[in-house]
C-alpha cells in the first residue's frame, strides 16, 4: 500500500509535464486545452497502471506517451482510410467514392457562393431542384424527378404523400431490413400508411395482392430485397403483374429499387439487376433508389416517375425536412453528367471502374503490391492468391467478383494484431483477416494507396 502511495507521489504534475520542452513545443501548433487533456488522460492511465502493476515508467516514457496522445488528438475524427477489403460499396467506409469531377464540383460550391436557388437568366429566386432534375429525367426518361437526402427518406415521403391512413399492400417476402435501422414495416408506420402484408416469405402471387385490395387500399408496393435473396421453392409476383393490377384498380405502383442502377450491369459482366429505366418502362408509377450505391454518387434518394404523383410528393411538408444541400447537388450533378456518355462513365466513376476491373488486371496489381511488401525488412511472408470481391452496399448480395488477394503473414504478430495495428496507422488501413492471414484486395485500392501501404506496413512490421 505504502509502496503504491510512493509511486503515486512520483507521478509528475500537470504543470511539470507542460514545462517539458517537447510538450511546450506542442503548444505552438495545438491548443492548450488539448495538450492539458492529453496530459490528464495519460496521468489517469498511469494511476490505473500503478493499481494493477505497482510500477511507473520513467519520465521519458511518460512524455513520449503524452506526445503520442497529442498527435492522435490533433487528427480529425472523420478520416480517410485505405479500403483493403475489396468491398466496393462498403457502408461502414462511406459507400461510393466520388469521381474527381464530382469532388471538384463539391469543393467549388462549398467554398464560394452559388446559384443554388437563384435564376441567373431572370435575376430572381430559382429552385435548388432544377439543377439535377432535368438531368435525371434525361438519363432515366422519367417524366418527373425529385431528389432527397437518402433513399430511406425517399420511401418515407412517398408513402406519407401517397398512402397516409391508407393500406399499402406488400409481399411478406419483401418486408426486409436493410441494415442500420431501415425496416420496411417501421418506415411504413412512420409514414402513417397501414401495412397490408400478403403472401408468404417464399411465395407471393398476383392473386394474393388482388384479394387484399379494398376501398382503403392506397398503393401497391414492391421492395428490392437488396441484401438477401429468397432462393429455392419461391414465387415472386413480377412488376408487370403488379402494374396490370394497379391499372385495373387505379392504384399507383411504387417500387423501392434500393441500389438502383442506371446502366445495365450485364455490360460490366455482372448479373443483371433491374435498371431504373426498366422499372419505368414496365409501367411502375414511382421508383425510388439511392445516390451512393451502384449509381456511384453522393448520399441521396431519388424519386422518379409520373409527374402528377411527383408533384404531390414535392408539395408534402416533409420535403423541406429532407431536402438535399448544395454539396450533394453539386456532387450529384457531376456524377450524373458522366452517365450521358457511357465511355466517360466507365473511366471516371470509381464504383463502375472498380466493379468492372478484370481479374487479370487485379492479378498484376496484387503481384506489384506483393513485391513491394515482401521487400520490406522484418520476418514476414507475402503471397498472391485468387479470391473474391463483393460489390457490397446491399447490392447484388450473392454476386462475387473474381480477384487476386495479397496475403501477409508475420512471424511475430498474429493476423488479428496486425489488422488492429493497421487500423491505427496514418492513414488507417482496413483489411480482411482470413485463415490466420491478413489479406488485401487491390480492387478497392485507389491510386497512391500502394505507396502508403508500403509506408504503414514498414511501420507495423518493424515495430
Ligand atoms: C439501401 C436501401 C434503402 C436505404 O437507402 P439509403 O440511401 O441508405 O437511405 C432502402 N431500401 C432498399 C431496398 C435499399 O436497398
Amino acid at each position: 500500500m505504502t509502496d503504491k502511495q510512493e509511486l503515486f507521489r512520483r507521478l509528475p504534475a500537470v504543470h511539470q509535464l507542460l514545462q517539458q520542452p517537447q510538450v511546450e513545443k506542442q503548444l505552438q501548433t495545438a491548443p492548450r486545452h488539448l495538450v492539458v487533456e492529453a496530459i490528464r488522460e495519460v496521468l489517469d492511465q498511469l494511476r490505473q497502471e500503478i493499481q494493477q502493476t505497482a510500477s511507473v515508467p520513467d519520465d521519458e516514457v511518460i512524455t513520449g506517451r503524452v506526445l503520442q496522445l497529442i498527435e492522435t488528438k490533433k487528427k480529425p475524427r472523420l478520416r480517410r482510410v485505405i479500403n483493403g477489403t475489396g468491398v466496393v460499396l462498403h457502408t461502414n467506409l462511406g459507400r461510393a467514392i466520388l469521381s474527381q469531377a464530382a469532388v471538384d464540383a463539391v469543393v467549388k460550391v462549398a467554398g464560394g457562393y452559388s446559384n443554388l436557388e437563384y435564376d441567373l437568366e431572370e435575376g430572381k429566386r430559382g429552385s435548388r431542384h432544377s439543377h439535377i432534375e432535368e438531368l435525371v429525367c434525361q438519363i432515366t426518361r422519367a417524366p418527373a424527378a425529385m431528389v432527397v437526402n437518402n433513399n430511406a427518406a425517399a420511401v418515407l415521403i412517398v408513402l406519407s404523400a401517397l398512402a397516409k391512413d391508407r393500406e399499402v399492400i406488400v409481399s411478406r417476402g419483401e418486408l426486409v431490413e436493410i441494415g442500420g435501422s431501415f425496416r420496411v414495416p417501421e418506415v411504413m408506420s412512420q409514414s402513417g400508411a397501414i401495412l397490408r402484408e400478403v403472401g408468404t416469405t417464399n411465395k407471393t402471387y398476383a392473386r394474393d395482392y388482388e384479394q387484399a385490395i379494398n376501398e382503403n387500399t392506397g398503393v401497391l408496393l414492391k421492395v428490392h430485397t437488396s441484401n438477401y435473396r429468397v432462393v429455392g421453392f419461391t414465387h415472386e409476383t413480377t412488376r408487370e403483374e403488379l402494374v396490370a393490377l394497379g391499372r385495373k384498380y387505379s392504384l399507383p405502383v411504387i417500387e423501392d429499387l434500393g441500389s438502383g442502377s442506371l446502366i445495365d450491369l450485364a455490360e460490366l459482366g455482372l448479373p443483371g439487376e433491374p435498371t431504373v429505366q426498366q422499372c419505368l418502362n414496365a409501367g411502375v408509377d414511382i421508383v425510388t433508389f439511392s445516390g451512393d450505391k451502384l449509381l456511384g454518387g453522393t448520399q441521396a434518394g431519388f424519386i422518379v416517375g409520373k409527374r402528377e404523383l411527383v408533384e404531390r410528393i414535392k408539395s408534402h411538408p416533409l420535403a423541406r425536412a429532407i431536402r438535399v444541400d448544395k454539396m450533394t447537388i453539386a456532387g450529384l450533378e457531376a456524377t450524373l453528367r458522366a452517365y450521358l456518355d457511357k465511355e466517360q462513365l466507365l473511366q471516371e466513376n470509381p464504383t463502375m471502374r472498380m466493379l468492372s476491373e478484370p481479374a487479370e488486371v487485379l492479378k498484376k496489381r496484387a503481384e506489384h503490391l506483393a513485391a513491394l511488401l515482401s521487400a520490406l525488412p522484418g520476418a514476414h511472408r507475402v503471397a498472391t492468391v485468387p479470391g473474391k470481391s463483393k460489390p457490397g452496399g446491399g447490392a447484388l448480395p450473392t454476386t462475387e467478383l473474381d480477384t487476386w488477394l495479397v496475403e501477409i503473414q508475420s512471424e511475430q504478430i498474429s493476423a488479428e494484431n496486425l489488422a488492429a495495428s493497421l487500423r491505427k496507422t496514418d492513414p488507417p488501413v482496413i483489411v480482411r483477416v482470413q485463415e490466420g492471414k491478413v489479406m488485401i484486395d487491390p480492387r478497392t485500392l485507389l491510386p497512391g494507396d500502394e505507396k502508403l501501404l508500403v509506408k504503414v506496413f514498414h511501420e507495423v512490421l518493424t515495430g
